[in-house]
């Protein structure tokens, strides 16, 4: 039984960076397995994808406030994001010291 390409195989082959024998032994399994060939141009189209992606200022379409108008998820602009009092972890832990309980009589 054949073994197939691995993703980081697909990935590599698809941005050059495999080494010369593991590009010859990959090249060599493509030409004969069309499961691995018909991924292969699955990776090469999402990597060209996202240099794309990655070479534009930034994604078309889309808007610099996510938000939709009457999304609950809308930060209120009331409240400071970095607000110390509502941090529970910004606050010091400290455990006082207990004096040994002492019975008087
Ligand atoms: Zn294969």
């Amino acid at each position: 039984m054949m073994e197939h390409l691995d993703e980081l195989t697909h990935w590599l082959y698809a941005v050059k960076g495999l080494a010369e024998d593991q590009f010859a032994a990959a090249a060599a399994h493509l030409s004969d397995c069309f499961d691995c060939a018909d991924s292969q141009l699955h990776f090469g189209r999402l990597d060209a994808g996202l240099r794309e992606l990655a070479l534009v200022a930034g994604i078309p379409n889309v808007s610099e406030d996510p938000f939709e108008p009457l999304d609950p998820f809308v930060p209120d602009p009331l409240v400071p994001l970095a607000c110390p009092s509502v941090a529970p972890f910004a606050v010091p832990l400290v455990v006082p010291l207990v004096e040994p309980f002492v019975v008087p009589w």
